[in-house]
């Protein structure tokens, strides 16, 4: 079966699904995101990610495409068209397209919209749930406006690159003050040796992941201490448990960090009961 994108108003077959090269998204990665993992045909968390989504807008000063009611009919109707019923939904809004210029455009332009789905292998991530991954650490090299979801990702390209290179799977960034922000593509979380799960704040930093606050709801319901704080590479080396989260995986437990075993060296058991029970807490629309 071939895959459905719509761009700009349009279904179209992948392969004819075209944007304009003076788009701002190809040429200054003007623009943002969402990614929601659909499962069951549905999507997941779908109101915080639009939620995101429209902050993310209003903070860059792109217009809102359609109502966002529209653009989730869009997006379900993707997913359906693509028959995806475990994977992901992929949305992408730029500021549109107007002859080359660092500034925005001066005549207001139609922003772009793109939105793909794709289906994932669900053993195949629960294997990797199962093993756990390993880690490196990178200097943080990101702008200081991490918290909005834009598509300019080439640090979060390169890191990942890195990571594979290394035969890792993820990487965290380290900033001067020498505390872990966050993965190139997920939130960073360790379990201390008592129990308390710990993770960064999200005031700034980090990306607010949606499946971090999720998560932080399944721990208040469970009686999980958290404790929202910085921590060291060293300290996550020692710790219990590592686990990092994002919607395309959710809870994925963290078995190494430069090549220096967590814990046992295996899958802890807190991340594991988290990712367990995550489903049970998060909306499906
Ligand atoms: N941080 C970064 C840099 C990310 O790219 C992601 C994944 N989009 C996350 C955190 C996790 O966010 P979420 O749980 O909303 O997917």
């Amino acid at each position: 079966m071939s895959r459905i994108a719509y761009v700009n108003g349009q279904y179209r077959d992948l392969r004819d699904a075209n944007v304009n090269v003076e788009d701002r998204g190809y040429q200054f990665a003007d623009g943002v995101y969402e990614v929601c993992e659909v499962r069951g045909g549905r999507l997941v968390d779908f109101p915080r990610h639009m939620a995101r989504l429209q902050r993310s807008l209003r903070e860059l000063r792109i217009a809102e495409p359609m109502p966002l009611s529209a653009l989730g009919i869009v997006m379900h109707e993707v997913v359906r068209r693509n028959r995806v019923t475990y994977g992901l939904v992929y949305l992408q809004i730029t500021r549109g397209v107007a002859r080359r210029d660092h500034a925005f455009p001066l005549n207001p332009v139609k922003p772009s919209v793109v939105i793909t789905a794709r289906a994932l292998n669900y053993a195949k991530n629960q294997q990797t749930a199962a093993s756990g991954i390993k880690v490196i650490t990178v200097p943080e090299n990101r702008w200081p406006r991490v918290d909005i979801k834009s598509v300019s990702l080439l640090p979060n390209v390169l890191a990942k690159q890195e990571a594979r290179e290394k035969g890792a799977y993820e990487a965290w960034y380290v900033g001067t003050d020498g505390f872990v922000t966050e993965g190139a593509s997920s939130n960073a979380w360790i379990v201390t040796g008592d129990g308390r799960v710990v993770t960064r704040s999200a005031d700034h930093g980090i990306l607010a992941g949606i499946t971090r606050a999720v998560l932080m709801e399944v721990m208040a319901a469970l009686q999980i201490k958290l404790e929202e704080r910085p921590f060291t590479p060293a300290e996550a080396k020692q710790a219990a448990e590592a686990f990092v989260t994002s919607a395309s995986q959710i809870v994925i437990p963290v078995v190494a960090i430069d090549g220096q075993a967590v814990g046992n060296g295996q899958p802890g058991g807190v991340a594991k009961r988290l990712r367990e029970e995550f489903h049970r807490f998060s909306a499906f629309s």
